[in-house]
């Protein structure tokens, strides 16, 4: 038999540039399989639109984060366009061993590699556009962005699509249907691994 006390908890990190649909395939996700949940950040950066301290993110000054750091209590972290982001080790903790839940990355490829040295048994997945070309149209229409971001987004998510050795699989997201289908497929083999 095998014993699954000596297995990682199920954790799923999902990276993706913005605009390649990463949040829709995790809300999809979230709303189809009660069994995880996602992983609350720390960060620096300020609250956007709706945003409330302790749902989307825990929302800290520096000061704070920086004394976190020291006193180590991320089990990753890293500086994403210019704010610090985090996830605390005590977020990991109780949601697999009091909410006894599978847990839900989704943290850029710095914090990938750090999460994945500490807990081999974590898969990553990335959720890729289906050129880059898409991708750069995408972040255009939203509008949400000014041109120099845009540019900052486009460069960054060159260097992350090229970080292939960190991804344990890849979903392109062209049909987002077919992509929802997958990323339920992919947690419910996580879910069946042995080790
Ligand atoms: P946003 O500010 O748009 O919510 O997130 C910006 C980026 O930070 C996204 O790529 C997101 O995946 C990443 N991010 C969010 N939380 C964390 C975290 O705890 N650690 C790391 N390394 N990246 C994070």
């Amino acid at each position: 038999m095998t014993d699954k006390s000596k297995i990682t908890p199920h954790m799923l990190i999902v990276c993706g540039p913005s605009g390649t649909g990463k949040s829709t395939l995790l809300g999809h996700l979230l709303s189809h399989r009660q069994t995880c949940c996602l992983s609350r950040s720390t960060t620096t950066r300020a609250p956007r639109g709706t945003e409330q301290n302790g749902v989307e993110y825990d929302f800290v000054d520096i000061e704070t984060f920086q004394k976190r750091i020291e006193n180590n209590e991320f089990a990753e972290y890293a500086n994403v366009f210019g704010n610090y982001y985090g996830t605390p080790h005590e977020m990991i903790r109780s949601t697999v061993e009091e909410k006894g839940l599978d847990v839900l990355f989704d943290i850029d490829v710095q914090g990938a590699r750090q999460l994945r040295a500490q807990y081999p048994g974590v898969w990553c997945v990335l959720i890729a556009p289906p050129s880059f070309e898409v991708l750069e149209k995408r972040l255009r229409s939203r509008g949400t962005d000014a041109p120099e971001v845009i540019e900052r987004r486009l460069n960054t998510a060159r260097q992350e699509l090229a970080q292939t050795d960190l991804f344990d699989f890849t979903i392109v997201n062209d049909v987002l249907d077919v992509s929802c289908s997958q990323i339920c497929a992919l947690y419910d083999a996580l879910r069946l691994r042995n080790r």
